[in-house]
């Protein structure tokens, strides 16, 4: 191997690839995040072997992937398409199963090394335990499943010796800037925020906002639902809570600061007043790929950062009276126990509500706090009082956009 040497450090040669092969199952191919790990993988043919892929209700796209990626099983959760994707892939020696039980034992494979949960909303959790059960290392881009139940999730993962690496790309940002620094204790988190697409607009102009407006994200390429909590800073509360329980920090160690352009992904600042900030473009396919091939780096041809396109950085306080939910974020991982589930849950109606034109923009926050104070409030839940809040929940939030 040639090096390059620097006092007693030292570095592989620019372009060279020593990373094992690993195999990979996609929970949620279909979805942005999937699509987005697919291409990265499609770049880097030679490191990784797709053992599985899984899609809610897209057939079709589903099929399209396995016969390109030869995947040996595919999942596909809504059991409406079974017949379908069987007749198209099962002549192709690919084993096709169906539904949520199989969803989550699929991950139990000998074969997979690599779990890249992209699944959305409450959904990641039950497969999210079974891969750590299994002892699959996890490359986590779902992050309701850290909100719902973080202590039990990252208990669980610390027993079981497996890593939960971050894909959400605040996390990753964080999680590069701590790598190599894993002894040195966080002082702070600080983690940015582009503001959505509402940054600065007042109560009453949000009234009155559609879902066309709402799906219109200035900078990231996201699904439909993490779209919408970006606009109404939902987003960044789940990730507050998400970072808290990620990088083992209490919350008030956690700031958020709206950062219009999304250059600066996330920030740490150690105890000698020492900032680590991670920056790029705002591209997806970055943390996933990091997360795909840690602790190394593969090479890659995405788009890179120039200054001279960006000549102001900016940097504002959030605005939590107007965006209601980053505040009731905070309030329920202040509270614990089964209020981050009641949270998720109402929040994941509402938005679908938003979604249908059921709900108007400022009431998803009104169905969260009605449904915070009408499910009951447990402090040491069990799996089983997670399952249990999050269909009360659904069912009370239901109710009240009918
Ligand atoms: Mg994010």
């Amino acid at each position: 191997m040639q090096t390059l040497t620097f006092a007693d450090c030292s570095f592989e040669k620019a372009g060279t690839n020593y990373m094992k092969k690993r195999n990979i199952a996609i929970l949620g191919s279909t979805g942005s995040i999937g699509t987005q790990a697919l291409e990265v993988i499609e770049r880097h043919p030679e490191n990784f072997e797709i053992e599985v892929l899984t899609a809610q209700n897209s057939a079709d796209l589903l099929i399209e992937q396995a016969l390109k990626y030869r995947p040996n099983t595919v999942v596909i959760v809504n059991e409406d398409h079974y017949q379908k994707v069987f007749d198209a892939l099962d002549p192709q020696d690919i084993k096709v199963f169906a539904g949520e039980n199989a969803l989550a034992s699929v991950v139990e494979m000998d074969s997979i090394d690599m779990v890249l949960t992209a699944l959305v909303g409450y959904s990641g959790l039950l497969p999210t335990i079974r891969a750590i059960n299994a002892g699959k290392t996890i490359a986590l881009a779902n992050k309701e499943t850290l909100v719902v139940a973080g202590e039990m999730i990252t208990k669980l993962a610390q027993e079981k010796g497996v890593n939960i690496l971050p894909v959400d790309s605040e996390h990753s940002a964080i999680f590069q800037c701590i790598v190599g620094e894993f002894h040195n204790p966080i002082e702070k988190l600080t983690l940015t925020a582009s503001g959505g697409p509402f940054r600065g607009k007042n109560r009453e102009l949000l009234a009155s906002v559609t879902k066309e407006q709402a799906l219109k994200h200035p900078n990231w390429d996201m699904g439909a639902k993490i779209t919408i909590d970006s606009a109404t800073m939902m987003n960044k509360g789940l990730e507050v809570i998400e970072a808290k329980w990620l990088f083992g920090v209490s919350l008030d160690q956690i700031e958020v600061v709206v950062h219009p352009q999304s250059i600066i992904h996330s920030i740490v600042q150690f105890e000698d007043g020492s900032m680590k900030a991670q920056m790029g473009l705002p591209d997806m396919r970055v943390p996933i790929q990091f997360a795909m091939t840690y602790p190394g780096r593969l090479k890659a041809d995405y788009p890179r950062f120039d200054f001279m396109n960006y000549p102001e950085l900016t940097f504002e306080k959030p605005d939590v009276e107007t965006f209601r939910n980053l505040g009731l974020a905070f309030e329920v991982a202040k509270e614990g126990g089964n209020q981050p589930c009641i949270l998720n849950a109402a929040n994941e109606i509402a938005v679908q509500g938003f979604l249908e034109d059921k709900v108007g923009f400022l009431e998803i926050s009104d169905v969260i706090e009605n449904c915070l104070k009408k499910v009951s409030y447990i402090r040491n839940p069990e799996l089983e009082d997670f399952i249990q809040t999050d269909k009360e929940t659904r069912a009370k939030a239901l109710e009240l956009i009918k």
